[in-house]
């Protein structure tokens, strides 16, 4: 590929489009323009596949290599996307904010590779760089502007104020068992990931990435469903996958609360609410549990 302008290991087409507009011109809105007929699309770029002949041509890049750089569309189901060798759904990418981990852009300097942003950050319940567990900032700790594709110009500095983030301090949050979970998932060492499947009751084992990630928050949904507490973060643990039992015991949590109340409905109710809730859960989860809930075992 000698002459072509490189894709980076795990970049996203986000990145990869406005380094390239970088290096091609002087003027990279021009650029940008014609490759995603908005200067300011940067975000909505890992969806473009449709771009990516455009994006071979300019970069000189082969189409199976820069494939990777974008959320592919698989086989399966409409929302089903490819992101590296994951299987997530569209609900699963959050470009709202560009999120990065300061960390990794450091150790890109290190290395003397220019500082990019990896495909894996856009997924919304990943808190942490998988590969180093280094937690992910979506605002700058310098001017405290939300981190953003629109007034992106360099996929290392703040848009706002130029800070550039490889020096930016990333609050000291404690790793949650969910979060550990999610890093899991995706990282990068096959064996990490394996270790962290065989713990799970089949067949969840198999299950793509983000079915397990919904089975979770399902679960949560199911266990909130008579209380007030907020839903904004995953509070339920992952252990909980690891036997049908838990799961279960999981599922009639609302149940059991119901049967406290002193209203002789309260457990009908909450029943019913059990179960509108598991079937509003997508196809592969709410198959799972309301089948787990049928059984006797
Ligand atoms: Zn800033």
């Amino acid at each position: 590929m000698t002459g072509a302008f490189l894709l980076m290991p795990g970049e996203s087409a986000s990145s990869f489009v406005l380094r390239l507009a970088n290096f091609l011109t002087v003027k990279p809105d021009k650029f940008l323009r014609s490759a995603l007929g908005d200067p300011r699309n940067l975000a909505w770029a890992i969806h473009r596949s449709d771009k990516l002949q455009f994006l071979c041509d300019a970069s000189g890049l082969p189409s199976e290599h820069l494939a990777f750089a974008f959320a592919q569309r698989s086989p399966g189901p409409p929302n089903e996307r490819f992101v590296l060798q994951f299987r997530i759904s569209e609900h699963h990418l959050d470009q709202t904010t560009r999120r990065v981990s300061p960390t990794v852009l450091a150790r890109d300097l290190e290395a003397s590779i220019p500082p990019y942003h990896r495909i894996l950050w856009s997924v919304r319940d990943l808190r942490r760089d998988p590969e180093t567990g280094s937690p992910l900032i979506s605002a700058c700790d310098h001017c405290g502007a939300t981190l953003t594709w629109q007034n992106c110009v360099d996929p290392a500095c703040c848009g706002r104020c130029g800070r550039q983030l490889w020096r930016a301090r990333s609050p000291e949050d404690p790793m949650t068992r969910f979060d550990q979970f999610v890093r899991d998932l995706f990282h990068p060492d096959a064996t990490v990931r394996s270790e962290l499947r065989s713990s799970f009751v089949p067949p969840l084992g198999g299950w793509a990435e983000g079915d397990l990630i919904d089975l979770l928050y399902s679960l949560q949904r199911v266990q909130h469903l008579l209380s007030s507490s907020p839903k904004s973060a995953v509070t339920i643990e992952p252990a909980v996958i690891e036997a049908g039992s838990s799961i279960k015991q999981a599922m009639d949590l609302p149940i059991r609360s119901a049967a406290l109340a002193t209203q002789s409905t309260a457990v009908t109710v909450a029943a019913a609410a059990r179960m509108a809730a598991l079937r509003s859960a997508p196809p592969p989860v709410a198959e799972f549990l309301i089948q787990l809930l049928m059984s006797r075992s």
